[in-house]
């Protein structure tokens, strides 16, 4: 792949950057490819996508329910046809083996299916006869009904930011169900997997989507800010890191527009001394080490209760040693590289602070037989694990799973409870007692039981709770129904 000079997509066309404060290297992290020079663009380039989908959006707000989702339903075959290019251009851009790859494209399908559906989902209330008044007419003693009904609207412009973990899926959980509500939209997406982005959007125009219904903008911090500070910009998107998704919350909220902001994780998985053996060994591993933990549902930490620890800590290293750690287009690939030398060193200096201190490195990701010299680590396990070890309180988002034993379930269910994230929280046992006291009382939005990854179906909201989450509507689901559209409401009486 030779290297492409990354461009906007701004009012159905393609613009090259207009006052970039530099370039960044979009780099094949398997091989250390330069795969584009992707400009980190600013003010004038949101300006510019602001203006185009501000243009379009009489026109679209305008246009029939149903033929806004008819382009839909035409850009989910468009997917269809296109589902290898885009797995293909997914593991080369951000490193996954083929079928996380496959995964992330077809969880995005999900999404435009969703979408699909808004013709239901947008449907009012009415209720008749909320009151009766009297008739203004001498003549008549009649009582005369008021009747009112709640109607949904777009909004305007949207706009979305994006992180790197899944290209395709995450600005699927905003631009199409915002464009069938009848907004507009700027898409702002990870400087580091550009190149699936524009893709993303030019199929859209190939699929029939009008010029400026849906806009991209390349750039980094500079490019988020004009955006969520931007007058005509209605309502934020934001999916990242805990840290930013706090600041984009409050910036965009402060200047006036709604905003919900996905944040980090550090998720909990409960290892009960009753559960099936292989399917927690299995959960357990392919939550901590699929897509190289670089997910917010990524299990980090593993709390076996009880003697549970016994069986499972020799099990889940054994497990982890037999991981595949290669270029995710090896056919034979269990885990892929990190995004990019910066993570890389992220998580080697986080496998340091876990030894000093003083937890028991039982598998180590560094010294793992893998493709040297580029962004790969290997599965990493720690034992020994306690609260307050920074390996057992912050998001690692890579390879890293910390073993912190509990001697009881009250015990192991208070560690979810104390963690400041609230993402998701799992636990494998064969005890209806015991999923439902954990189900009740764990400190986390989305719960799974007997299931490593409780990621939800597009048609429930992805329910974040605490540091994992600022606002009040979450992405998917019928909340991101009312998080793109404001009400009316009709009181009416007729003589
Ligand atoms: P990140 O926070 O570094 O970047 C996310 C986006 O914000 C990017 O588009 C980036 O350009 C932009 N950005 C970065 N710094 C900014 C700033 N100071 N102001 C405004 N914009 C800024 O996140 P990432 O490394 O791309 O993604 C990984 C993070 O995303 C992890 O923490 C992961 O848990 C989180 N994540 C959360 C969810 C969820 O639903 N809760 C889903 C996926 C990923």
């Amino acid at each position: 792949m030779s290297v492409v000079p990354a461009v906007h997509v701004i009012g159905g066309s393609r613009v090259e950057a207009i006052d970039p404060d530099g370039t960044f290297a979009n780099v094949n992290p398997a091989t250390g490819e330069v795969l584009a020079q992707v400009p980190l663009d600013g003010a004038a380039a949101v300006d510019a996508a602001v203006k185009a989908a501000v243009d379009a959006f009489p026109a679209w707000s305008q246009t029939p329910v149903g033929e806004r989702c008819q382009v839909l339903f035409t850009y989910k075959q468009v997917l269809e046809d296109h589902f290898d290019e885009l797995t293909n251009l997914i593991v080369t851009e951000h490193g996954k083996n083929v079928p996380e790859a496959r995964g992330d494209v077809r969880r995005g399908i999900d999404c435009i299916e969703y979408a699909c559906g808004a013709p239901s989902l947008l449907m009012g209330r009415t209720l008749p006869r909320i009151a009766v008044s009297s008739s203004f007419s001498r003549e008549s003693d009649e009582n005369i009904p008021l009747d009112s009904t709640m109607e949904r609207l777009p909004l305007g412009v949207c706009a979305g930011i994006t992180p790197f973990n899944f290209p395709i899926m995450v600005p699927m959980w905003m631009w199409p169900m915002a464009i069938a509500c009848g907004n507009t939209f700027v898409l702002k997406p990870s400087e580091k997997v550009s190149l699936c982005a524009v893709r993303e959007v030019e199929l859209a125009s190939e699929a029939g989507l009008p010029d400026g219904v849906l806009n991209l903008v390349l750039g980094g911090v500079e490019a988020s800010t004009a955006l969520i500070t931007h007058p005509d910009v209605k309502a934020v998107s934001f999916v990242g890191s805990t840290p930013v998704a706090k600041k984009v919350y409050a910036t965009a909220t402060a200047a006036g527009k709604r905003a919900q902001c996905m944040g980090g994780a550090k998720n909990c998985m409960l290892i009960m001394p009753d559960a099936n053996r292989e399917a927690a060994i299995d959960g357990v591993l392919s939550s901590s080490f699929g897509n190289t933990g670089q997910r917010c549902l990524a299990g980090s930490v593993a709390i076996p209760v009880g003697d549970a620890a016994e069986w499972f800590v020799p099990a889940i290293v054994e497990a982890a040693k037999k991981i595949t750690t290669a270029s995710g287009s090896d056919a034979n690939c269990g885990m892929g590289p990190l995004i990019d030398a910066a993570s890389c060193e992220r998580v080697i200096s986080a496998i340091a602070a876990g030894i000093e201190d003083g937890a028991d490195l039982l598998l180590d990701g560094r010294d793992a037989t893998m493709p040297k010299g580029n962004c790969f680590v290997g599965p990493t396990v720690f034992d020994g694990v306690t609260p307050g070890m920074s390996i057992a309180e912050d998001e690692i988002f890579g390879p890293v799973l910390s073993i912190m034993r509990r001697d009881t379930l009250e015990d192991a269910i208070e560690v979810t409870k104390q963690s400041p994230f609230g993402n998701m929280a799992v636990m494998f046992t064969s005890s209806g007692y015991a999923a439902n006291k954990f189900r009740m009382e764990a400190g986390a939005g989305m719960i799974g039981i007997n299931v490593g990854v409780p990621a939800p179906m597009a048609v429930f909201p992805f329910s974040g709770w605490k540091d994992s989450f600022f606002g009040t509507l979450h992405a998917n689901g019928e909340d991101s129904v009312r998080f793109f559209t404001e009400c009316r409401i009709l009181v009416s009486r007729w003589f």
